[in-house]
């Protein structure tokens, strides 16, 4: 199951890099694919994940990476902040998702059957409560994610020494685009949901849950990419 999941994001994510990364060839040591624009003007390119310096030769197509020397004194990439960090909008924003959309079927199923949401149990009971939960979820999902972008920005700086690798580029994208229409997501909730509903009888709220659920949808599947990739630079291949 986990597995199957995995190949679906691999495929989605592997066509959305195929742009921005071009033609790709993978490092030798650890396997990390990488970019032909991350190469310098002299062919060589230092490795983000192993530290490899390779340089790379182009003969009858193909393309040759050699390996010329080993960047060390590397910090250990499991004891910096930023892979621990991602794990909380990682964490929770799919949480969240989940939240909405069971309020939202709640409300669907009010406005489905003609009753209220004082008749409801559940809608009167438990979808405010959740309706809260979701929105600290939301809350802390965004908030975290910024912190996030600045521990992932300075390890750029440091550990990669800024180096201008695609795979950073897409991330850094992504990030921006991440926190940017997670505000939005943030401001659209208390419209979306009013006191744990969806005021259904209001024909506004059809479109208007219909962005909100397009936000929710573009979001995760940008943390999806995400996670991904910086799984990658992480652990290799
Ligand atoms: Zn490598």
């Amino acid at each position: 199951m986990i597995s199957d999941l995995m190949k679906l994001v691999d495929k989605f994510v592997g066509g959305f890099k195929k742009r921005l990364y071009g033609k790709t060839f993978f490092c030798p040591v650890c396997h990390l694919e990488l970019s032909y624009y991350d190469v310098d003007v002299n062919g060589n390119l230092v490795c983000p994940l192993c530290g490899v310096v390779i340089e790379l030769h182009e003969t009858y197509g193909h393309s040759i990476p050699i390996v010329n020397d080993v960047e060390i004194n590397r910090a250990q990439p499991k004891k910096r902040l930023h892979p621990l960090a991602t794990h909380f909008p990682i964490g929770l924003f799919p949480l969240a998702f989940l939240g909405a959309l069971i309020i939202t079927i709640a409300s669907a199923y009010i406005k489905a059957s003609g009753t209220n949401s004082l008749e409801c149990g559940f809608c009167r009971d438990i979808s405010p409560v959740l309706d809260n939960i979701t929105w600290i979820f939301l809350f802390i999902a965004v908030l975290s994610s910024g912190f996030t972008f600045l521990t992932g920005f300075l390890d750029w700086k440091q550990r990669y020494g800024g180096r201008p690798y695609r795979v950073i580029t897409l991330k850094l994208v992504l990030s921006g685009l991440f926190i940017g229409i997670g505000i939005v997501i943030l401001i659209l909730h208390p419209v979306v949901f009013t006191a744990g509903v969806i005021p259904f009888e209001n024909p506004v709220m059809i479109p208007v849950t219909f962005v909100y659920f397009v936000l929710m949808g573009s979001a995760m599947f940008m943390l999806a990419t995400l996670g991904h990739v910086g799984g990658y630079l992480v652990f290799g291949k």
